[in-house]
């Protein structure tokens, strides 16, 4: 049974490496981000179209092995659309999740599920890691920017917690 799931696994992770997602360049970036891996020979270039405090459109070239490539597929699907907040928490969950932590995959980030039998080899976890540390960096410096340009301005935090 564990084959089977195995078998499962390395297919959404080929089907990732064969047709990347998010491969279309941007035309307008607000966020350039590189990486790369030299133990593994993995390189990555991201792009992100920010709509304030939300990922409105990404972009990732990937050329390395197919864990790294497959990652950064998946992270352009599902961080497309999401607030640096929860990007920046699913990128914990899958940081800790390689690690070998117990933790759940929500349903709606299914496919990462599939890169957790990737803890088994740790010489591949920053393989699968990097995207994810790549366009971390890219927000911090982006967040960092504003800050400096709008360190007057006062914050807008709607949410009023009871
Ligand atoms: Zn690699």
């Amino acid at each position: 049974m564990n084959e089977q799931l195995d078998d499962m696994y390395r297919e959404i992770i080929l089907d990732h490496y064969r047709s990347p997602r998010g491969r279309k360049p941007l035309e307008k970036a607000d966020i350039k981000s590189d990486g790369s891996n030299p133990a593994c020979g993995d390189e990555i270039e991201m792009q992100v179209e920010m709509d304030n405090d939300t990922i409105k459109d990404i972009h990732v070239n990937c050329k390395g092995c197919a864990i790294s490539v497959a990652s950064g597929s998946m992270l352009a699907e599902i961080t497309k659309g999401k607030p640096i907040d929860e990007v920046r928490r699913i990128a914990e969950l899958v940081r800790r999740m390689l690690k070998g932590e117990q933790v759940e995959i929500p349903d709606d980030l299914g496919d990462i599920d599939s890169l957790r039998g990737v803890q088994q080899f740790p010489v591949r976890i920053k393989c699968a890691l990097l995207a994810w540390a790549t366009l971390v960096e890219g927000l911090k410096s982006y967040e960092d920017g504003h800050k400096q340009a709008s360190a007057s301005t006062e914050n807008d935090d709607d949410e009023h917690a009871e």
